[in-house]
């Protein structure tokens, strides 16, 4: 059996690649399984807020992204006929953050220039086409078994990072829970060329509306939007993209038929509003989707994941490298959970359950709210810094190891 003097990263999405980049930089020897043949197109997080782009710095990965991604200085709020409710402007945190903007890129391209970064790290090891299927742990080390080319093969090594995706098989096979609840509408994410400057649509809009509710949002550089709205539980995926004609000639501006505009890719999903009963059992950390997942509305997804890899990677980094005691792991896992249970996931919540009110009155006063606050830059500077609370506490700070 192969030992890995060092840490296996489990499930080589953007958490996962983050956190192998920020143990690889520390000279911490990475094994990473991915059980898929490389970086899934498939499409997802799209928008990043500003203390994920700052987390981005300080991977040194921000300059790679900025060059392929849509800068956002805005976004709107809009109702179900594309008419603006109110904008919000990320210039009310500039004297805040360095990083008054969201960011507007695929996370497939960013997952790509990550692993860009990895392959110049000798000491990480991606191994795409590995699914694992168990993972066992004693007091000194875990035991993984992988499915690959190969056949079957064993591993072990000191700390897994469990960054496997809200489906996780290393949260089911350490028994945590992942309590929440699952929402009843089924979400559809496509990519779609269409000109929606021309329609005066910003870079980034919340349509909010009963049945036509939608995010529409510029993906990159190359004229593809994102449009994410909601359709019937109940239909196939073939029944879904037969609708679509039909439901882009209500969601899209200028009513436009199929000749007017390309469908790039389309995704059905289900959403999540969940959450792991623990964060950390043993020496196996859960991050990202593994640890919670919520409804995308508002891009808060990823963009906290990107901080629970940067803050999983100083935990371990700590323990490994500079003999911190293993209670950094458990502040790690404390501090991401709060932070999803008391900012994430009731922001996404509150965002999701507006966007479809189907209550005419309570509709109106959601309006009412958000241009009160579109139109008062004390209360959208507020509305805007409250993205902050993604960062959490940071983990072992230097000051702290040495006292
Ligand atoms: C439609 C949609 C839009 C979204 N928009 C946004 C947005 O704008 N902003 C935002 O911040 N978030 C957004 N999100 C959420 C975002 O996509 C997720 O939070 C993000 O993918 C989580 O990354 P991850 O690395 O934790 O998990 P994943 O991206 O799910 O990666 C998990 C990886 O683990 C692998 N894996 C699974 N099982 C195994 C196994 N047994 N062995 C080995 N490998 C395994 C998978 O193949 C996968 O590559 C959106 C999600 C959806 C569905």
């Amino acid at each position: 059996m192969e030992t890995v003097d060092g840490v296996v990263v489990i499930g080589g999405g953007p958490v996962g690649l983050l956190t192998a980049l920020k143990l690889g930089r520390a000279g911490i020897r990475v094994v990473v399984l991915e059980a898929e043949a490389g970086v899934s197109p498939s499409p997802r997080a799209v928008a990043y807020m500003p203390p994920t782009a700052a987390a981005l710095d300080r991977f040194g990965l921000l300059e790679d992204i900025r060059q392929r991604a849509v800068w956002c200085p805005e976004f709107a709020y809009r109702h179900g006929d594309g008419s603006l409710i109110t904008m919000m402007k990320w210039d009310a945190v500039a004297s805040d953050t360095a990083y008054p903007y969201m960011l507007l890129l695929g996370q497939n391209h960013v997952s790509n220039i990550i692993v860009s970064h990895l392959r110049t790290l000798p000491n990480v090891d991606i191994r795409w086409n590995h699914r694992v299927e168990s993972v066992d742990q004693d007091e000194s080390y875990v035991t993984i078994a992988t499915n690959g080319p190969g056949g079957v093969t064993r591993l072990r090594c000191r700390f897994v990072a469990a960054t496997d995706g809200a489906r996780s098989t290393v949260r089911e096979k350490i028994g945590a829970t992942f309590d929440g609840f699952t929402w009843p509408e089924r979400l559809v994410a496509s990519n779609v060329f269409y000109d929606f400057n021309l329609h005066g649509y910003s870079r980034a809009n919340f349509v909010h509306d009963p049945v036509d509710w939608a995010v529409v949002v510029q993906l990159d550089q190359s004229g593809i939007w994102r449009v994410c709205y909601g359709e019937d539980p109940n239909l196939t995926e073939a029944e879904v993209r037969q609708r679509l004609p039909e439901r882009f000639k209500r969601l899209l501006p200028g009513a436009p038929t199929p000749d007017r505009y390309r469908v790039d890719h389309l995704n059905p999903y289900r959403v999540h509003q969940r959450c792991a009963a623990e964060f950390r059992l043993g020496r196996v950390i859960l991050a990202g989707d593994a640890a919670h997942a919520t409804n995308p509305m508002g891009g808060l997804g990823l963009s906290g994941g990107v901080l629970d890899a940067e803050h999983l990677g100083e935990a371990l980094v700590a323990v490994i490298k500079q003999s911190a005691p293993m209670s950094v792991l458990d502040e790690y896992a404390n501090d991401r959970r709060k932070v999803f249970l008391e900012f994430t996931s009731p922001t996404a919540t509150a965002n999701f359950t507006w966007m479809k009110e189907r209550d005419p009155a309570q509709r109106a006063r959601d309006a009412e709210m958000l241009i009160k606050v579109g139109s008062d830059r004390e209360q959208m500077r507020g509305m805007l810094n409250d993205f902050e609370r993604l960062n959490g506490r940071r983990f072992a700070e230097p000051q702290r190891l040495a006292a």
